[in-house]
């Protein structure tokens, strides 16, 4: 036990110094400082049955980022004159164990809307409150508090974008610049008997070594971050015109948006920090772009799906969700399967879902075109079940975004023109005619001449001969024929949709007869 007065930072997301009022606040009139990290079985785990290298809910890729980012972080803190402290356990047991026995008064840490540390959250308050200890939980994770918004909204969240746009306006800490840099911070106290050990490895972690030949190219950290952002603001132009829906999806070399998701996914990079970057380069420009397409209305769609994931119970299944259409999804694990492990036979999705698994991160409209072709576009199979492929292979996996997306793409939410369908050949072809995306991701069909690259089944036998993949051996032949497929889904939305006006009373017994 220290004397003196003892502040706890527990850091969870918010993996930065910069724009952290749970760090600024514990730092201030503290004789010392702990600053802790908890490593969380519950999603680090390693599971040697996941059929790709990882935890059952996270990726290889997402711990190695989130262990970059926390030996960013500790460097960051030994420069302020303190260091990270890492723990390992149920993060409310060993909290509460620390608080004990380095007798912590004040208890910081930011606010975080997802169930999970709702839940977790409401045990290390209780505890610290019973205890006496000052909680400080500041929301720096999003531009606005989701709470204020669906309060304004009179209690229930807004369900498009325009109204929730319309409803935040400006935010009011837009107009004073946000403290960004602590100059120095209190020193740490003794350790008593709770177990400190650095910034552990993946192998520490008991992650095997991956023989993969492509890790994915990002690496973790707020100095990173802070530097990736800097990078994009000196593209004035290209933030000015930034549109998002006009980006190409199979640029992999350089890609067409900012690649800050994962950042801003563990808080490496404060949201609030970009969104007041991009509104000086706004100022300082003859024009820009504008919501829902410009880069700060990138920001915004973060935002509002956090609003509504925050004030939607049930958010992340169909059962019970009041916003989410009711469909009667299929249950085919083969399909699934196939999707997952990139064995559709369609080398467009194969190679989305190629990058997926090797890099963690793809373009949003390749995001697109794998979540429409599971669920509503061809396969019928359920968005949740794709949604947990993402959530645990993403490294910006993020449960608000990853479900409201989900939720978008398969029409059960938000979005309703099931009849818009994205083409799993002639899609990619648009932005790519030569394959290069696809001979990146699936070299066997490098050699593929580019007039089948996006069809190779169609190619002739001497063809694929010659380029040495011989579908249906070397390549999976296509899982579905497209056009039936995609027919036969329309129908069942159709069906779907009217069974779900019949029950809230908007279509007759007879309109339904019509559509079978
Ligand atoms: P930029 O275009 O540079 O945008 C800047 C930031 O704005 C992003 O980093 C992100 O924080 C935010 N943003 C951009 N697009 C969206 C969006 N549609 N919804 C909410 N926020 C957005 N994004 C995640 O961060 N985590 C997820 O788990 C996730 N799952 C998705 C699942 C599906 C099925 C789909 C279609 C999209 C998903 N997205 C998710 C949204 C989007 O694809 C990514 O945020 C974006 O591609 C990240 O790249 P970027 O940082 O270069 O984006």
């Amino acid at each position: 036990m220290s004397s003196g007065s003892s502040s706890l930072m527990w850091f969870r997301k918010g993996l930065r110094i910069h724009d952290n009022p749970a760090l600024e606040y514990a730092s201030k009139g503290s004789d010392f400082l702990y600053p802790v990290f908890v490593i969380d079985p519950h999603y680090m785990k390693p599971d040697p049955d996941a059929f790709s290298p990882g935890s059952s809910k996270a990726g290889l890729n997402r711990i190695r980022f989130l262990l970059e980012s926390l030996s960013d972080l500790d460097s960051n803190l030994k420069k302020l004159g303190s260091r990270l402290l890492v723990l390992k356990g149920e993060p409310s047991e060993v909290l509460n164990r620390c608080l004990k026995e380095w007798d912590v008064k004040r208890l910081c840490f930011e606010y975080d809307t997802e169930p999970y540390y709702q839940a977790l959250d409401v045990k290390v308050k209780g505890y610290a409150s019973a205890a006496g200890i000052e909680v400080f939980s500041p929301v720096s994770h999003t531009l606005f508090n989701p709470a204020d918004i669906i309060r304004r909204n009179g209690g229930r969240p807004p369900l498009t974008y325009q109204s929730f746009v319309k409803l935040v306006g400006d935010p009011s800490w837009a107009s004073s610049p946000l403290s960004i840099t602590l100059s120095s911070l209190p020193p740490i106290g003794s350790f008593g008997r709770c177990e400190i050990s650095e910034v552990p490895t993946v192998e520490e972690l008991g992650y095997e070594k991956t023989q993969q030949d492509e890790h994915s190219p990002f690496k973790g950290g707020e100095s990173e971050a802070l530097k990736k952002l800097r990078e994009s603001i000196e593209k004035k132009e290209w933030v000015a015109n930034f549109e998002k829906p006009k980006g190409d999806p199979s640029a992999f070399l350089t890609p067409a948006t900012t690649v800050l998701s994962p950042y801003l996914k563990f808080g490496c990079l404060s949201s609030r920090y970009f969104y007041i970057c991009l509104q000086d380069l706004y100022k300082n420009v003859k024009s820009h772009t504008s919501p829902p397409v410009s880069l700060a209305g990138q920001l915004l769609w973060r935002d509002f799906f956090y609003t509504v994931a925050f004030g939607t119970p049930n958010f992340d299944r169909m059962r019970g969700n009041k916003i989410c259409k009711q469909i009667p999804w299929n249950d085919d694990d083969e399909l699934l399967q196939a999707w997952r492990e990139a064995r559709t036979g369609f080398p467009w999705i194969d190679a989305i879902m190629i990058q997926l698994r090797k890099w963690g991160w793809m373009h949003h409209l390749a995001r697109h075109s794998v979540a429409c072709f599971l669920t509503r576009g061809d396969l019928f199979v359920h968005w949740e079940k794709g949604r947990d492929v993402f959530e645990r292979l993403l490294i910006d996996s993020d449960w608000a975004i990853n479900n409201g997306n989900w939720l978008w793409l398969s029409c059960s939410s938000f979005f309703y023109q099931y009849n818009r369908i994205y083409s799993p050949t002639s899609f990619g072809k648009k932005y790519d005619p030569n394959g290069d995306y696809i001979r990146h991701f699936l070299p066997v069909l490098k050699e593929m001449p580019k007039e089948y690259i996006y069809e190779p089944w169609t190619a002739p036998e001497s063809i694929q001969k010659k380029a040495k993949c011989i579908i249906g051996r070397d390549y999976p032949k296509p899982v579905v024929a497209h056009d039936s497929a995609s027919k036969e889904c329309k129908r069942r939305m159709a069906e779907a949709y009217a069974l779900n006006q019949k029950l809230t009373g908007l279509v007759s017994e007879e309109d339904l007869r019509n559509l079978r």
